[in-house]
């Protein structure tokens, strides 16, 4: 029942006129007869550890639907980080063809090439929503085709975390002046612009940060949401719950190595780049439900958590830092300030319409 409903739904998928921007070109038709006999083994490396909810969920979501839609002639073979040792190891094994697929975040490889960190989610930047809007509609994927073909990759949408939360905090934020000095957990381009109001951004391994947060090693940090946050326990450490600004909607990646990728019959790149976004629907799918749900047993168990948004003023400072790194990425390299001219112009387009629809009607709902 499972497979046949699977395969209505692709079958579906693939007879509606919107697959051109999906797939950012038209599908391939196959010219050959296909080879039934032959299967293609692919091996994908994950950032994540073994058994990771919901990440490492979508990959195992993906090997079903590549394996089923193939009708066993894709076998995708998943290596954690426990096998392959190397969490952010993932850019080089896939651009190397160690490994011909890949599961990870954009933003991860800014130090190899800055014009990957586009592409998860920008502080102040798209939801989830128009942010796949801009992938697929607006340009985004071609931009990102652009910025991975330099290194023999296709990056494509790997499921969304939803809006992140701004973290937790074991002080109120009530001015400016509070973030000054105080050492949070914060990476990626927001830590910077936390840098920029006088926030000492500290990395600190993932393992160790309820036990940095519980004795004051670090004063705040920032994690996923309740989807993923829940399991950490930060909730029964620090009091504040800040919501979000810095991660509106992040996306996670896969990555293909484009070499592989060529080398598979036209039907099979098909169904890889099927399998590759349905289970990354999937996976914002269920981000958006875990939150849901962790954030009901969250409360119920500590219904003295402090859920605060940070005053006007803070918000104008991190906006104002926002903007001057933006500009002096944007004068680095014109394709810097390509991918930035278009997320901005999406932005202001989708913004205004997303203004009178969906946060009007949540309006309409408040008390
Ligand atoms: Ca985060």
């Amino acid at each position: 029942m499972k497979k046949i409903l699977l395969l209505t739904l692709f079958g579906a998928f693939l007879t509606t006129n919107i697959y051109a921007n999906w797939f950012a070109s038209e599908p391939k038709k196959s010219s050959k007869a296909i080879d039934n006999s032959k299967i293609y083994t692919l091996k994908l490396a994950e950032t994540w550890p073994s058994n990771f909810p919901i990440f490492g969920d979508a990959t195992k979501n993906f090997k079903k639907l590549a394996e089923a839609m193939s009708n066993g002639r894709l076998k995708i073979r998943i290596d954690s980080k426990n096998k392959h040792k190397s969490a952010l190891g993932i850019f080089d094994f896939v651009k190397s063809g160690r490994y011909d697929l890949g599961h990870s975040g954009s933003y991860y490889w800014k130090g190899k090439d800055i014009n990957t960190l586009f592409f998860t989610s920008m502080p102040f930047g798209m939801t989830s929503k128009e942010q796949y809007a801009w992938f697929n509609y607006g340009g985004g994927q071609q931009l990102m085709d652009k910025v991975y073909a330099k290194h023999g990759m296709k990056s494509v949408i790997g499921g969304n975390t939803g809006n992140q939360m701004g973290g937790w905090f074991q002080k109120e934020i009530n001015t400016v002046a509070d973030l000054h000095g105080l050492k949070m957990r914060i990476p990626g381009f927001a830590g910077e612009i936390m840098a920029e109001v006088g926030v000492k951004p500290v990395n600190i391994p993932a393992g160790e940060l309820y036990t940095a947060l519980d004795r004051g090693t670090i004063d705040a940090l920032e994690w996923v949401g309740p989807s993923l946050d829940l399991r950490m326990g930060f909730h029964k450490v620090a009091p504040y719950y800040y919501t979000g600004w810095h991660e509106p909607g992040s996306e996670l990646q896969f990555l293909i190595n484009l070499k592989k990728y060529h080398s598979l019959p036209a039907d099979l790149q098909n169904i890889l780049l099927a399998a590759m976004k349905l289970s990354a629907y999937q996976m914002s799918n269920q981000s958006e439900f875990e939150s849901a749900k962790n954030w009901a047993s969250m409360k119920k168990a500590y219904p003295n958590i402090k859920v605060k948004t940070f005053p006007e003023p803070v918000f104008a400072a991190l906006r104002a830092a926002n903007q001057k790194l933006l500009k002096k990425l944007a004068a680095s390299n014109p394709l810097a300030k390509e991918i930035i001219k278009s997320q901005a112009n999406y932005l202001q387009k989708a913004r205004a319409w997303t203004a009178i629809s969906d946060q009007s009607y949540l309006n309409s709902q408040s008390k």
